[in-house]
């Protein structure tokens, strides 16, 4: 739920906003492919550009399904000519490797080239760059639902050591992917293809089982394909040459390495093998977490229909993980061999469709076609059509009637989080700002774990005049969630308005750091650091951390790795 309006003058988005996320996608990622080209002695690599780039499916195959009124999807842009091309860069011609950047015999310890501190480094540059890009949506109702259905597959099982982190990628086209260190991205056109709660899980198991199954370990040290072994070679001579190195320049190395990961991983899926080993391990997963065991063979059936009814080609989900006549046999066949388990959706799966849908096209539109989906009753679920509608009027400002619609939304539903924040948020936008506090406190105190409610209320105290209260806030919950980097973009705002200049520009610089963005982190902390309102101790914090960030990018610089967006 992203309803609120923070300024964001240097980013290319407002938070929630629908926006064309593949053009962003897009430039993020030619940046990437440029710092490949100047890094890698591989002579292209245009398989990093095809690999992310995004292809919509048949906007009228998604409104079809809909519990929820039909929704606008952006056209489906044509593939470029030169996606077709994907895996013609394996036969590109290879620099030779020079002696210090060539492989050590892995043997069958595919794992020994690297650890999974380094794994989760690369990831964690690679999801940078995205965000960069604009391939992340800062929207803590859907991230949140993500990382709850995916965590729910990921314990399902004891031998999982790693921890996941599971993103939604602003992006009607329907495709999913693993990232090194166990992150996970899955477009938003996923979500609302799926029609039950168990086939979006499916999709997340099968992702998840490429990262347990050590797919982009296992590809890398396959010496059959020359462009991975250099790749890898590459990844495997920047991150021990930093090894011993400063501190700073892991995270760029990591990120340049990270742009060689995403492309090996993307090759990774391809693999015939290795698909059917996301299926087999993922089903055992779906089914250990009590889904409904139908759901992937279902789910294979709808991105089949929704490449067969495509103008704009087939999903970069079914390019990636190609659905062939064989897979659908095998989750058909595992699926027969367990007993029929009806396997209810819960409501939250229905309300996150329900507010993507609320972000789609003018909000106008999206009042009237929830007004007409519950007149008709034309809904899966009667109380996430009603959550849409608020949603949709809170989007479209239109905060007498919200408020209304929230007290019929009341009645129908359970106590539920979602509507605890959307309850707040349509008292923040009509300007009633301690009624608002006192609903996000009460609510965090059943709640204390919600993020978008962790989000929303310091943004209710900054706006109810209590800026002090929401810096602390925020700085605490800073500590419980380091890695929640909007809490530094509300902290900044928080301390402007208390004049603590260090203080702000040290967290907005914090902000964009984890945004992707190092000239505008480092102009921050510039700024910080001439503040002249902090102490000796702050002062060498963030002086400490400016040369930290001057030193990446300069390192990036070298490599021709620029800033996105
Ligand atoms: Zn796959």
């Amino acid at each position: 739920m992203t309803t609120q309006s923070i300024p964001k003058a240097h980013l290319s988005h407002a938070k929630g906003q629908p926006r064309p996320a593949r053009q962003h996608v897009r430039a993020a990622i030619a940046v990437l492919v440029a710092a490949a080209l100047v890094t890698a002695p591989v002579a292209r690599l245009p398989l990093v550009s095809a690999a992310v780039a995004q292809t919509t499916a048949d906007p009228g195959e998604l409104r079809k399904y809909g519990s929820i009124p039909p929704v606008p999807v952006p056209p489906p842009a044509l593939p470029d000519s030169g996606e077709i091309q994907k895996y013609g860069a394996i036969g590109a011609p290879v620099v030779p490797l020079s002696p210090s950047q060539t492989l050590p015999d892995l043997g069958d310890a595919s794992q020994a080239l690297m650890s999974p501190a380094q794994e989760r480094k690369l990831g964690e540059a690679i999801v940078r760059q995205i965000r960069a890009g604009g391939g992340y949506m800062e929207d803590a109702e859907v991230n949140d639902y993500l990382n709850e259905i995916g965590n729910r597959l990921v314990t399902a099982t004891r031998d999982v050591r790693q921890d996941f982190l599971f993103f939604a990628v602003p992006d009607p086209g329907i495709n999913a992917f693993a990232l090194p260190g166990g992150f996970i991205g899955v477009n938003t056109g996923t979500i609302l293809l799926a029609q039950t709660e168990s086939q979006l899980a499916s999709v997340l198991a099968h992702e998840i089982s490429h990262v347990t199954q050590h797919h982009v370990t296992r590809g890398m040290a396959s010496q059959q394909n020359v462009l991975l072994t250099t790749l890898a070679g590459l990844a495997m001579a920047i991150i021990a040459s930093k090894a011993g190195g400063s501190q700073s320049g892991q995270a760029t190395s990591a990120a340049i390495a990270g742009t060689q990961a995403l492309a090996i991983q993307q090759q990774i899926n391809f693999t015939r093998e290795n698909e059917f080993e996301a299926d087999r391990v993922g089903f055992a997963r779906l089914v250990a977490a009590g889904f409904d065991p139908n759901a992937m063979s279902e789910l294979f059936d709808r991105l089949q229909r929704a490449s067969r009814f495509s103008e704009g080609g087939m999903p970069a989900y079914l390019r990636d993980h190609p659905v062939t006549y064989e897979r659908v046999a095998e989750a058909k066949a595992r699926a027969q061999d367990l007993p029929y388990k009806q396997v209810p959706d819960s409501l939250t799966f229905h309300m996150v469709r329900a507010l993507l849908q609320s972000y789609q096209g003018e909000p106008r539109e999206q009042v009237a076609n929830f007004d007409r989906a519950i007149a008709d009753k034309k809904y899966n679920n009667a109380i996430a059509g009603h959550y849409g509608l608020v949603a949709a009027l809170l989007r479209a400002k239109d905060m007498p009637r919200a408020k209304v619609e929230l007290v019929t939304l009341e009645k129908i539903a359970p106590p539920h989080p979602m509507i605890e924040a959307i309850a707040g948020n349509v008292l923040m936008e009509s300007g009633e700002y301690p009624a608002a506090v006192a609903r996000f406190e009460s609510a965090l105190t059943r709640y204390p774990n919600k993020m978008q409610l962790i989000h929303d209320y310091p943004e209710a105290l900054i706006k109810a005049g209590r800026p002090a209260d929401a810096a602390e806030f925020a700085e605490r919950e800073l500590v419980r969630y380091p890695a929640e980097g909007p809490l530094h973009e509300i902290a900044a705002r928080a301390y402007a308005a208390q004049d603590k200049r260090l203080k702000q520009h040290q967290h907005q610089g914090e902000y964009y750091a984890w945004a992707g963005n190092l000239p505008l982190a480092i102009e921050q902390f510039q700024l910080a650091v001439k503040s002249g309102d902090g102490d000796f101790y702050q002062m060498s914090v963030v002086e400490t951390r400016l040369r930290a960030l001057r030193q990446e990018k300069a390192e990036q610089e070298k490599v021709g790795f620029g800033p996105a967006g």
